[in-house]
């Protein structure tokens, strides 16, 4: 057998990496196998929950990552734990139907309980906090609309909490804001440890991982019969899984055209003074706000803030810069903290701005469309994609569909960074 020659060294030096336990993997190469039960395409938040769930359950399960555990979106996001969506029930319930839409928005509604439960569980070190997440507006109309927002949720169940423009200043430090919506049940993790802490656990229940061993194709063979090829190697498997969000590409045409990848940035500040990090977000909330290029932050167990928002691409030192100049807009008192590490990544986001999970083929599955909310979606999507494997069905928290493709995906594509300017001309016409 010969290796695929992939290889994917980390793209930046994030601070998670200098921050997260360890993970002892077998060797990369040889695989050593020529079958499993599942291939899981992907090692991020989606896949690996999903391996943990079907290795619980006794499967044969082989995970293939193109990088290392992690490499994606899932190793580097800013960790925070966000249980809504940004669509109203009603836009839901509009899309997919009134049982379908109220599944979806209950398992949203539970997803950071259920990282923070899967956390537990499996006795994951990974800084986990869970003191509720601000979700600020930046003008009158934001606000409105938020509070609209929650109103809608509050009916099937969310904690959450209108804040006034004093609360919001209390609580978040910053008096930028006009209100915000404190989410309860949110928090935020160390993002990369707690990628690496699924692999752990589904490794213990006997999954099996292989890291720099990227996949070329998934091929058909017969009913409930697929190849998986990574180069000349070659793989059978009853059922692939295919947990590549932002990262999809190469491997299903159709699937690759159902996105648009979209680049977060963000930067970690150095350890905070002590009157710094009492005076932002002095209770531990993490925040995001409501503006089209999404501004977030929050601050880590080695008392840094980790602040970000919507980039060009990920090596843009130009949009660095902004990005630190708004974080200082945000929190004036920021003005002469020294920056130590800058990174980013890729994002899927879906046309009506869904999560989705695809049935490709018979046994062959992709989740994708987190929408820039995947650290508690993507552990719902690996769970749902498990329960698909093992009990079949349609009544799941997220609902199989056949996949989509974006009109003029490939010309939207190419323009995707070039509207970021637009969008922000547009968040600052808001009123
Ligand atoms: C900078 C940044 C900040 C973010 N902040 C937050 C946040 O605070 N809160 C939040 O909820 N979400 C956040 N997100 C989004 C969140 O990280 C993602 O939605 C989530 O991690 C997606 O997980 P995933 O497992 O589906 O995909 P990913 O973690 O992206 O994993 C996909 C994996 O597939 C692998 N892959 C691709 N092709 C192949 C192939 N052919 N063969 C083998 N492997 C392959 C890739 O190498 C990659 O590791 C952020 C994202 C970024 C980039």
């Amino acid at each position: 057998m010969q290796r695929n020659q992939q290889y994917l060294p980390p793209e930046l030096d994030s601070l998670w990496l200098h921050t997260a336990p360890e993970l002892r993997l077998k060797p990369i190469w040889p695989i050593e196998a020529e079958r499993s039960d599942v291939v899981i395409i992907g090692a991020g938040i989606t896949g690996l929950r999903a391996a943990l769930e079907l290795a619980s359950q006794g499967l044969e399960v082989l995970v293939l990552e193109a990088g290392d555990v992690g490499w994606g979106a899932s190793g580097r996001s800013g960790g925070q734990v966000n249980p809504i969506m940004r669509l109203g029930s009603k836009a839901l319930e509009q899309g997919l139907g009134k049982p379908a839409a109220t599944r979806l928005i209950k398992a949203t509604i539970q997803s950071a309980n259920e990282v923070f439960s899967v956390i537990k569980q499996h006795d994951i070190d990974c800084d986990a906090v869970q003191k509720g997440w601000l979700q600020v507006a930046h003008c009158a109309s934001a606000a409105k609309a938020l509070t609209e927002l929650a109103h809608d949720w509050q009916a099937y169940g969310a904690s959450v909490r209108c804040l006034s423009a004093a609360e919001t200043q209390h609580l978040s430090g910053s008096a930028y804001y006009h209100a915000a919506l404190l989410h309860e049940e949110a928090g935020h993790i160390q993002p990369l440890s707690y990628a690496r802490g699924l692999a752990r656990a589904a490794m213990a229940h006997g999954a099996r991982i292989y890291t720099h061993n990227a996949v070329t194709a998934v091929k058909k063979q017969g009913p409930q019969a697929w190849t998986v090829q990574l180069g000349d190697t070659r793989i059978q498997a009853k059922t692939v899984l295919l947990c590549t969000n932002g990262y999809t590409s190469g491997v299903s045409p159709k699937s690759d055209k159902s996105y648009l990848p979209f680049t977060p940035i963000q930067l970690a500040t150095e350890p905070l003074s002590t009157e710094l990090y009492h005076a932002i977000l002095p209770q531990e909330h993490t925040i995001a706000d409501s503006r089209r290029l999404i501004f977030y932050g929050r601050k880590t167990a080695d008392k840094r803030l980790v602040f970000g928002g919507l980039g060009k691409n990920i090596r843009s030192d130009r949009d660095y810069e902004r990005i630190k100049r708004e974080a200082v807009h945000i929190f004036p008192l920021l003005k002469n903290v020294k920056w130590e590490y800058q990174w980013g990544g890729n994002i899927a986001m879906t046309e009506d701005s869904l999560p989705h999970i695809h049935e490709l083929d018979r046994g062959f599955l992709a989740a994708l469309g987190c929408n820039g909310r995947g650290v508690a979606m993507g552990t719902v999507l690996g769970r749902v994609l498990a329960e698909k494997v093992l009990q079949g069905g349609d009544e799941l928290d997220v609902p199989v569909t056949a996949v989509k493709t974006i009109k003029w995906h490939g010309f939207k594509k190419m323009m995707a960074p070039h509207v970021l300017p637009v969008l922000g001309c547009l968040d600052k016409m808001d009123k």
